[in-house]
């Protein structure tokens, strides 16, 4: 038995290459020099006591070194459990308690509250700052530079990602290095990745986007990295000219669409823009391609299967869909109420099934049983269709129908309705409790620059154009719509702000 995700991502084909990863075109690591730095992370993993399978929980900003501290962790056999930097001591102790990590890495800044909020925990306490120092980079600076990578099984866990958890406790997906290794080559194979392509990287790295689809579709590849610690506007047109391809979240694209330094000329060497995490407006798509000639391919994934689907590479790239299951992923879309497959062009569960989906939610048992069925099939939570080109069409979350006298109304088709409207930018539906129709729908809508917004008037067009059920009782202008670090509109915290907006 070998360490195969570590074999096909690291091994022996990558020592020799001059590629590079690095926060700019010239100031990169090899290949060669980032492995001998993840070597004497899992050298220093060992020599704190850990053991194959052991979680190693890491709540730090992002840097080479936790990209190297992840790839450790693969070698050495432990699971890496990433942490969004923006929850609390109180919330990590959650994740602590939950997952029972034997070490936790994080920012020096963040140490004494967490030891305070950790303090009956068994684990170890290490630190790793955004610069690369830290204690663990101390441990490790003693390690050898090479570590013979542990065996690993198919099955056995790579990491632990917590979802969102957004309705109730916050789960962690167990996800194996099978899933991560079949990902990886379907995406190199289906995006065309190759030696020659240097990678973007302005996303966060505790998140299946930036960690999983990002860093292992380019070591797979061979391919290099320009790494930056976060998305800022100026730094990434700067470095555009030395990239071939971007990965981003739909905010990435608006932002830079925002920018008059972002121009047909910046992006014509660009081999590829992807978006994913968020729907991304096709609005934005088609302004893409008016600026850029460069069609955004789309594609769709989470947290507990990895990617998907994808629109194509070389065929038609259709805005404001999620375009089709990858190779060697099943998707369906079935009765939410009764699993029933349903046909195409109709509204339902999207259920997945593949090498990509993950082993279960940790210490979960009856959740895992709910959706992940005993067919194989994964019940995403996603309400979409298939049109009859085969292509998917997200159209929202489950837990985001809103249901109004009893009539279901699925938000998106609203959005899309508003989205058109005059002066309007982009726009939130959602439900909100209504004494006579149990949710009344409200309508969330951000103007764009210096436009007026005149709800009388979209009010007076939607009535001519959808049924009166689904029609918004309410409409509010806003400035922007909150959303997280992935991009994605916090539909919940808007539901929490008119909640009353009908009493
Ligand atoms: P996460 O687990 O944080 O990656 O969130 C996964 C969820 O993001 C999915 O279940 C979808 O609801 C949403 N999502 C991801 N990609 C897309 C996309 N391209 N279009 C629409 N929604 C998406």
């Amino acid at each position: 038995m070998a360490n195969a995700l570590y074999d096909a991502l690291f091994g022996p084909h990558q020592q020799n290459q001059a590629r590079y990863i690095g926060a700019s075109a010239d100031n990169g690591l090899s290949y060669q020099q980032f492995l001998q730095m993840a070597s004497k992370f899992a050298g220093a993993l060992v020599a704190s006591g850990l053991q194959p399978g052991d979680r190693v929980a890491v709540q730090v900003n992002k840097s080479i070194e936790a990209l190297a501290l992840y790839t450790g962790c693969v070698q050495c056999g432990c699971v890496f459990l990433p942490l969004n930097t923006a929850y609390t001591a109180r919330e990590v102790s959650y994740f602590v308690g939950d997952a029972e990590p034997g070490l936790l890495v994080c920012d020096a800044s963040a140490e004494a509250s967490l030891q305070e909020a950790l303090a009956s925990a068994a684990c170890q306490i290490s630190t790793l700052n955004a610069d690369g120092s830290g204690r663990l980079t101390d441990t490790a600076a003693g390690q050898n530079d090479t570590f013979t990578p542990v065996p690993r099984a198919a099955t056995d866990l790579a990491a632990i990602l917590y979802t969102s958890g957004t309705t109730g406790r916050s789960k962690g997906a167990m996800l194996t290095h099978a899933n991560l290794l079949s990902n990886a080559e379907t995406l190199v194979d289906y995006w065309q990745f190759t030696e020659q392509d240097t990678l973007l990287h302005a996303l966060p790295i505790y998140h299946t986007h930036g960690l999983f689809v990002a860093c292992n579709t380019i070591a797979l590849a061979g391919a290099s990295m320009i790494f930056q610690p976060s998305f800022k506007l100026d730094d990434v047109i700067d470095q555009m000219p030395h990239a071939t391809t971007m990965m981003g979240v739909p905010t990435f694209y608006t932002r830079l669409l925002g920018d008059k330094r972002f121009s047909k000329e910046l992006t014509s060497h660009m081999r590829l823009f992807i978006s994913g995490s968020a729907p991304l407006l096709a609005e934005t798509h088609d302004a893409f391609a008016a600026r850029t000639g460069h069609k955004i391919l789309e594609r769709y994934g989470m947290t507990e299967t990895n990617m998907n689907t994808s629109n194509p590479y070389d065929g038609d790239r259709r805005a404001g869909t999620v375009g089709f299951a990858l190779p060697g992923v099943e998707v369906k879309i079935c009765n939410p109420e009764t699993g029933e497959d349903l046909p195409d062009n109709t509204i339902g569960m999207l259920q997945v099934r593949g090498p990509n989906v993950f082993s279960g939610y940790w210490r979960m048992p009856e959740k895992t049983a709910e959706e992940l069925l005993e067919s194989g099939f994964f019940i995403t939570g996603d309400l979409a269709k298939i049109d009859s080109h085969g292509y998917v069409h997200i159209v929202g979350r489950d837990k985001d129908l809103i249901i109004s006298g009893g009539f279901n109304i699925y938000p998106k088709e609203l959005e899309l309705l508003l989205d058109e409207q005059e002066g309007v930018l982009e726009s939130a539906v959602i439900g909100a409790p209504h004494s006579d129709f149990g949710e009344g729908v409200v309508a969330v809508l951000v103007a764009r620059q210096d436009a007026i917004v005149d709800t009388d008037r979209i009010a007076g067009n939607l009535a001519d154009s959808i049924a009166r059920f689904k029609q918004p009782k309410k409409y509010v202008v806003v400035p922007e719509l909150p959303r997280n670090a992935m991009g994605k509109v916090q539909k919940n915290v808007l539901r929490e702000q008119y909640a009353s907006a009908f009493e």
